[in-house]
């Protein structure tokens, strides 16, 4: 990494706040990227890192990202990242945290934080302490849960959406769904396709996972290393980033891919490739938002019948994506980057 201004205008932003506290020995970092659609929303990583400038880069990566998926979920936040540089030594993480509140606190709600890799419900219940500028807290102070379910419902209306534009089907009935992972958001996606008459394939480095699915959904179990090349109408990655690269891509017998993993694309490029084959290519954060439409409730007073609607709508930002692609002739990742800036230029 440069200097800090030339990793700002690389990753195109304007804001990027440090705080230090001796005291508890908080050493964090808040990226806001974009505030056009309203208050950066994002989580907050509590993990180690090598080097500051690794932190910095991480923040910034992370809230561009918060940006685009809340404009295309068209939900009234702009994107932002906190980062907690995970002390390697003992600490008091009550005190981080509340640290950590009052720094959110400072930026007067220009930042609303969340929990993300490393936090959970009760650091952001310390954070609630000290600020309101706070989601994922428990249900009784407003809070939304676990946004799996929510998460899994947006990916099973993205693949309905897929479904009904590359195989003009009205329905997942006998529809055959792969899916690589199946942890929180997968297991649940598993359950969303299986009530509507899909046939399953699951494979999961953990065997009680992929096993859980097979004795309540009947899913078929496969290697981790043969879900890639399972035929089936839907490949759903579930698992990590990159699973669509170089050597994942050729093996592929879909016909669509649409999952929940953030960062599929190994590279953009890889978008390109998919679109060459004739896979449609769901774009990871316009089908995983549902989780996120969900704890941005909270901010608004949580409904959890408005967040379900909300989410249901991922069914037309996916098919818009799609008939988009076509007439443009242009992969779909391509069209819904295009598709955010059009909404972020359009408020100025
Ligand atoms: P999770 O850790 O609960 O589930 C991931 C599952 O993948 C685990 O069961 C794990 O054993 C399995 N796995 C890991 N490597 C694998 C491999 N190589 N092959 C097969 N299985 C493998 O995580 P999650 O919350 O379900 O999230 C899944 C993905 O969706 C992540 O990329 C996450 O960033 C993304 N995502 C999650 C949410 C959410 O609401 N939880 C929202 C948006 C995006």
């Amino acid at each position: 990494m440069g200097s800090i201004f030339d990793s700002l205008e690389q990753h195109d932003y304007g804001e990027i706040h440090f705080k230090r506290d001796a005291a508890s020995g908080l050493k964090a970092i808040v990226a806001i990227h974009d505030t056009r659609l309203g208050p950066a929303l994002g989580g907050c990583r509590f993990i180690h890192y090598d080097t500051d400038a690794a932190a910095i880069t991480d923040a910034l990566r992370l809230a561009r990202g918060m940006t685009y998926k809340a404009a295309l979920a068209g939900i009234p936040h702009g994107g932002g990242k906190s980062v907690i540089i995970r002390p390697r030594t003992q600490f008091d993480r009550g005190a981080i945290f509340r640290a950590f509140g009052r720094f959110i606190d400072d930026l007067g709600g220009h930042y609303i934080t969340a929990e993300d890799s490393g936090t959970g419900i009760e650091d952001m219940e310390v954070v609630r302490q000290v600020t309101e500028h706070v989601t994922g807290v428990k249900p009784e102070h407003g809070g939304s849960g676990d946004p799996s379910p929510f998460t899994a419902l947006g990916v099973r209306r993205g693949i309905e959406a897929c479904v009904k534009f590359a195989l003009q089907r009205d329905s997942l009935d006998g529809v055959h769904v792969a899916v690589q992972g199946v942890g929180h958001v997968g297991y649940h996606l598993c359950r969303e396709v299986h009530a509507l008459g899909a046939k399953l394939t699951v494979a999961d480095i953990d065997p009680l996972k992929a096993e859980r699915a097979q004795r309540e959904l009947g899913a078929e179990i496969v290697s981790l290393d043969a879900i890639f090349e399972t035929e089936c109408d839907v490949f759903a990655p579930c698992a990590l980033g990159s699973a669509l690269n170089d050597e994942t891509i050729p093996r592929l017998k879909c016909k669509v891919v649409a999952g929940a993993a953030n960062n599929q694309l190994a590279e953009p490029r890889h978008g390109d490739d998919l679109m060459q084959r004739g896979i449609l290519y769901a774009p990871d954060y316009a089908i995983n938002a549902g989780g996120l439409v969900n704890v941005a409730a909270e901010v608004t007073g949580y409904d959890e019948a408005r967040s379900r609607a909300r989410t249901m709508e991922i069914y037309d930002t996916i098919y818009e994506i799609a008939e988009r692609a076509q007439a443009a002739m242009a992969p779909t990742y391509r069209i819904a980057d295009t598709m955010v800036e059009e909404r972020l230029a359009a408020v100025g």
